[in-house]
């Protein structure tokens, strides 16, 4: 999954007002975040095989520490902890402790049976939406549709900045996930990894996003 993730985030933004949009996508992104940087350090490994499932070319038979549910859970409690040591807002925390946790849940519907429960042992699951892809499209469009308009709904723009850097961001989130639609060969493991950690440029791009757009009060 890609923009359901994207998806979590943006909605989380109505239920922590308080929290910075990147660090709503830092948490949602989270492990796939760490995924490329432990590829490209050999810590992880994937291999390409396209028609693994119908909508991903590649096998994923080594991540268990950035996708098993039990370090997921490490790593919830990790990111979820240090942004309230940060930032002492516990309503944020709570939330970003789900994000992290929201990963592996999406993941795990859309991963055919390669997620693993705990490192080193022989236990995957994962409910296989990825080997339709009409059903992928779908169901991941909805989702993003739908965080999409609760962000939407609950800020807005202080200036052009803050309508351009979101639109341009939401653009480019819609632009490559065609692309991953499109292309079912990727060249090597290594541009994986590469385009990977060049995700970390979401980071930046969304806090800059959230200093120009501001919480709309419901009025009651
Ligand atoms: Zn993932």
């Amino acid at each position: 999954m890609l923009i359901g993730h994207y998806a979590v985030a943006l909605a989380s933004k109505k239920a922590a007002p308080k929290t910075s949009l990147g660090t709503l996508f830092l948490s949602a992104q989270f492990i796939d975040l760490l995924w490329p940087a432990f590829l490209f350090i050999g810590l992880e490994h994937v291999r390409i095989e396209p028609g693994n499932t119908a909508f991903t070319p590649y096998d994923f038979y080594d991540y268990p520490i950035s996708h098993s549910l039990l370090t997921v859970l490490g790593w919830s409690l990790t990111v979820g902890f240090t942004y309230y040591a940060l930032r002492r807002y516990r309503r944020g925390a709570w939330i970003i402790a789900a994000g992290v946790l929201s990963h592996w849940v999406l993941d795990f519907i859309a991963h055919r049976p390669d997620m693993p429960l705990v490192p080193g042992v022989n236990i995957f699951v994962g409910l296989g939406l990825w080997n339709s892809v009409a059903a992928t499209i779908i169901l991941e469009g909805s989702l993003f549709a739908v965080g999409l308009l609760i962000y939407v709904r609950s800020t807005e723009a202080v200036d052009r900045t803050g309508r351009f850097a979101f639109w341009s961001f939401i653009l480019l989130a819609l632009f490559l996930y065609a692309g991953a639609i499109v292309n079912r060969q990727p060249p090597s493991v290594q541009t994986t990894a590469i385009g990977g950690l060049l995700q970390w440029l979401i980071i930046p791009w969304t806090y800059w996003i959230d200093r120009h757009r501001k919480f709309k009060e419901v009025k009651k």
